[in-house]
């Protein structure tokens, strides 16, 4: 099952679902009891927007060796994790900003984790009754200010540096499904989720060990290789097989 949130006109956002190419409205929360509305309106005359506000992003650094080593770094004993800011998230569609203070933003396709119910202290054999299901998330960097600052919440942190979307897909297995990002029609990474380092259960058991999860947070879980610089008039578009497609317009922010 697919699930959004979707604003039609002036309309006070909503809680959705998807069928084919039509969108219903959802009543109850997604993260305890729904039902489902008739699917009736045209997916292209409601605006998609971020699938869940969460109250954190986790995210995981140097999950995928092959990323790893393309920064000369050794893939890290524990999950190597940090946060970014939920001021970051976007949707499908909106406009990745890119702030003068740097002058190498590039793209990071990734797998995120949406959690259902709150939990501290999860066991890996029981991590996936706590998941909801699966999104599309780009982990936007200013590569330049990374290397300069010993703490990343700057150069991950940026507005507009978190597309999330354009859905939840509840049905995904995360074991072995594709990612691809294009710049411009032009493919930059692609690889499996099976080249992960640690899963998706041993990253839930970790990050629940150290902070409660909360229903809604996210949990990015790495990139591959290939990252790359984005720049003014760039269209970012990450597929993941399984789930749907994230699309992302780059625009320059001018200081005036
Ligand atoms: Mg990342």
């Amino acid at each position: 099952m697919k699930l959004l949130r979707y604003q039609k006109g002036n309309l006070p956002a909503r809680q959705g679902w998807i069928l084919n190419n039509k969108v219903g409205p959802i009543e109850g929360s997604i993260f305890s009891e729904f039902h489902r509305l008739e699917a009736e309106e045209d997916l292209q005359d409601i605006k998609i927007l971020p699938p869940v506000l969460p109250s954190k992003i986790i995210c995981i650094g140097r999950n995928y060796a092959a990323h790893a080593s393309e920064h000369g770094a050794e893939v890290p004993e524990v999950p190597l994790i940090f946060l970014k800011p939920p001021s970051s998230v976007i949707g499908n569609g909106d406009t990745i900003i890119l702030p003068p203070q740097s002058q190498q933003v590039e793209h990071e396709a990734e797998l995120a984790v949406v959690i259902g119910k709150k939990g501290r202290w999860i066991f890996p054999d029981e991590a996936e009754s706590y998941i909801l299901g699966y999104t599309i998330a780009n982990d936007i960097t200013a590569r330049d200010l990374q290397r300069r600052d010993n703490q990343w919440t700057r150069a991950k942190g940026f507005d507009t540096f978190c597309p999330i979307g354009p859905w939840i897909e509840t049905d995904f297995n995360p074991t072995d499904a594709l990612i691809t990002c294009y710049v411009n029609n032009d493919v930059r990474q692609m690889a499996s989720t099976h080249d992960m380092v640690f899963s998706i259960p041993q990253l839930i058991a970790f990050i629940s060990s150290v902070m409660t999860l909360e229903p809604g947070d996210l949990i990015l879980t790495g990139t591959p290789a290939g990252v790359s610089p984005l720049k003014d008039g760039d269209l970012v578009r990450i597929t993941i097989e399984g789930i749907g497609s994230l699309e992302n317009p780059v625009k320059q922010e001018r200081i005036h």
